[in-house]
């Protein structure tokens, strides 16, 4: 059996199919099947046409779908170009058509459904890459709302002290309510006690604790009103539990926040 071909379905997923085709599809289940998958995708490209603004998809996506969808070449521009091009270039009636007495000379009826199936089709399509274009946007704009919440202000690579053989780096993340943190990164260490993260002013005499890491990571607040071109310098110590809380004087990995 010779199935409906790709315009022919979706003329008819938009309300537009001929006796012929409205036969094929009550015989054949795999043609319905395609018809109403179709339709899901033109309600969801008519509700989407609602919402203004969208960003216009690379015509890269296009040509994805059109060579998945195996389409032919009549359709093989971007829909969205038709879409930015001022529809009345492509329906004018050509000088000679306007000075001919009756006005426009008749078209055939066949003719004019394929025009009109001509001009329709990108529509659909152009629904088709609506809708993939806003499932993609809801998985892009959750991802960024996640990834927005922190801006890196400030960074610095550490390098470590002459005992000591470890690397790290240091960021200060500046986060969407008006926090900071320091994101400390630093290699497994042989830290004979614990490692305590500071501030420390270029005298080296003021210095504040941000605490102790664990790990390789470590996220520290950093005090609202603590200015840190006063206390440009990242330090991780090795401290003893000795309970004194002072730094122990044995720095690993130090580096100076270029702000
Ligand atoms: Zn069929």
């Amino acid at each position: 059996m010779q199935h409906l071909p790709p315009e022919t379905l979706a003329l008819c997923a938009l309300g537009e199919a001929e006796p012929g085709d409205t036969a094929h599809l009550a015989d054949c289940a795999e043609c319905a099947a395609e018809v109403t998958a179709l339709r899901r995708v033109v309600t969801a490209g008519r509700n989407a046409g609602e919402s203004e603004g969208l960003p216009r998809p690379p015509s890269s996506v296009w040509d994805s779908i059109h060579a998945r969808l195996g389409l032919s070449d009549a359709v093989r521009a971007d829909p969205f170009d038709a879409v930015d091009t001022p529809p009345a270039a492509v329906d004018a009636p050509s000088p000679a058509q306007r000075v001919s007495p009756a006005g426009s000379s008749p078209v055939p009826l066949e003719d004019a459904r394929k025009r009109r199936a001509r001009r329709r089709l990108p529509q659909v399509l152009g629904a088709a890459a609506a809708a993939v274009v806003l499932a993609a946007a809801g998985v892009w704009g959750i991802s960024r709302i996640l990834a927005d919440r922190s801006e890196v202000i400030a960074a610095v690579e550490l390098a470590p002290l002459p005992a000591y053989s470890d690397t790290g780096r240091a960021e200060v993340d500046q986060r969407s309510d008006g926090g900071r943190e320091l994101v400390v990164t630093a290699s497994g260490s042989g830290a004979r006690g614990f490692r305590e993260v500071w501030l420390i002013a270029p005298d080296v005499q003021r210095m504040v604790s941000l605490g102790t890491m664990e790990g390789t990571e470590g996220r520290f607040t950093i005090p609202a009103n603590l200015d840190l071109d006063e206390y440009p310098i990242v330090d991780i110590s090795d401290e003893p539990f000795d309970g004194n809380p002072t730094h122990s004087g044995d720095s690993i990995l130090r580096g100076v926040l270029d702000p």
